[in-house]
């Protein structure tokens, strides 16, 4: 209370009252004096009180964001009061939407699609990975019924259903490929709808779902042929030859079931591995040299084979999958070539110093629309060659995994029956070429190291 207003507030009135008096004695009614100046005083004083509150109630219905008007007394409190109760809550307001805005930009930012649904199923906010997995406009479908914009029947049931335990897989609307839809509740009755694109996880279990077939397939059929052989041997007394004929076809039939595993293990090893080093050097020549005497006791003298006499070249990487690489195609070779043949392995370094590793026959060739399939798993032109052969599927697999693994490629050219030539070219960062110089070999240490760039 302050009692210096109130004082002076009861000064007021009581000059009021006597300047009343003393008008009313002027006026020739004393009687009545006093109470008119009493109440025109309170009727100047109940204006005065009202075009203040005006003031106020007009700042806070339409300026409340310039300053407070000042105002003396009681309402100069009011007023004071109230603006700082306005600009905590503008501040609190403030902060929350930023806080709000933060938190639509983390949605925004996840690879994931986010679409806020309220109650009713309409749209309430979406992120743009969501807006483009369904086909939606952010702006333009707010608040637009979901089931409007998504119609297809799967999403749309789940969606009413209420269950939403596990998650929804659908094609996607707009793209090719599978889209997982997971909804949960929040703030009691709307929902969260989170989108996922498993396109890429799906063709990875297809892809791992067709493998392990054809492994089952591959392996299922020498398991039958050998105990299709043991049971012939359990149930019939064979003479020697015919039991020598048997366990030859049982070994050939193991023997088969050995190179599938082996190459199989070689593909997990490709995979499972780091990138071969760039400072690992591997003689070419040497190599060539080792692969030649295991493709000389497979051919048996039955093609003209030709390997170059010095390539000069050393390869960066790892010794044993350029083993694989190049040792799988001099192998086809042999294999798919009649006998009689011609089968030449080359070597050359590009001007750019990319190195080119060919193996040339005069085979079998293969038809156009089967060479961008070859190098696919299990792909086999004619499978019953390839059987017949000791073929497993996975030798041009092995190639071009192991020759990209180094950063090269595989190269195919083939013409139906005139032969094949398949090539792996090998970038300039992992090639030298050693002791030529001036087209004269030289000793080792003038190691020549062309190109810089792994590609
Ligand atoms: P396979 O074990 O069946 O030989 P590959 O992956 O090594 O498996 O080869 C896949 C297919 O490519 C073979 O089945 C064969 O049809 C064809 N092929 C590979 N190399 C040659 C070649 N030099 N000449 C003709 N066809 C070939």
């Amino acid at each position: 209370m302050n009692w210096g207003r109130l004082f002076l507030r009861i000064l007021i009135l009581v000059v009021a009252s006597v300047a009343g008096e003393v008008v009313g004695v002027r006026l020739g009614v004393s009687a009545v004096g006093g109470l008119l100046g009493l109440s025109t005083m309170a009727t100047l004083w109940a204006l005065r009180e009202e075009w203040r509150s005006l003031r106020l109630i007009d700042w806070l219905k339409r300026d409340s964001d310039a300053p407070a008007p000042s105002l003396p007394g009681r309402w100069g409190d009011i007023a004071y009061h109230a603006e700082k109760a306005l600009r905590v809550r503008e501040r609190e307001l403030a902060a929350a939407h930023a806080d709000q805005a933060q938190f639509l930009q983390a949605f925004e930012a996840t690879p994931n699609g986010v679409m806020l649904l309220d109650s009713a199923h309409h749209v309430v906010w979406c992120n743009g990975v969501a807006a483009d997995h369904l086909g939606l406009d952010p702006v333009r479908d707010r608040l637009q019924p979901v089931t409007n914009l998504v119609r297809q029947p799967l999403f749309v049931d789940h969606l009413l259903g209420g269950d939403y335990e596990e998650p929804l897989l659908i094609g996607s609307p707009r793209h090719h490929g599978s889209l997982s839809i997971l909804i949960r509740r929040y703030a009691a009755d709307r929902l969260i709808v989170l989108l996922q694109d498993v396109s890429a996880r799906e063709q990875a279990d297809a892809m791992r779902r067709e493998f392990v077939s054809h492994v089952s397939h591959e392996i299922r059929t020498p398991l039958t042929v050998l105990s299709g052989f043991v049971e012939t041997m359990q149930a019939l007394d064979l003479d020697r030859s015919e039991r020598d004929r048997i366990l030859g076809l049982m070994r050939q039939q193991s023997q088969r079931m050995q190179s599938l595993v082996s190459d199989l293990l070689v593909l997990a090893r490709l995979e499972g591995s780091p990138r071969p080093a760039v400072d690992r050097w591997v003689e070419l020549d040497g190599l060539l040299v080792r692969i030649e005497a295991e493709v000389r006791s497979v051919s048996a003298g039955r093609h003209r084979i030709l390997f170059p006499p010095s390539t000069h070249l050393v390869l960066a990487g790892q010794e044993s999958e350029l083993h694989s690489a190049i040792g799988n195609l001099v192998l086809n070779a042999v294999r798919y070539t009649p006998d009689g043949g011609d089968i030449r392995i080359e070597a050359a370094v590009n001007p750019d110093g990319q190195a080119l590793v060919s193996v040339q026959d005069s085979g079998i060739g293969i038809a156009r629309e089967h060479i961008p399939r070859l190098t696919q798993r299990f792909y086999r032109v004619d499978p019953s060659r390839s059987r017949e052969t000791g073929g497993t599927g996975l030798g041009l697999a092995i190639v071009k995994h192991a020759i990209q693994r180094h950063g090269g490629e595989l190269l195919i050219g083939s013409e139906l029956g005139r032969g094949s030539r398949f090539s792996l070219r090998i970038p300039s960062a992992r090639v030298k070429v050693v002791g030529l110089h001036d087209g004269t070999p030289t000793s080792q240490s003038s190691v020549q190291s062309v190109g810089e760039s792994d590609h």
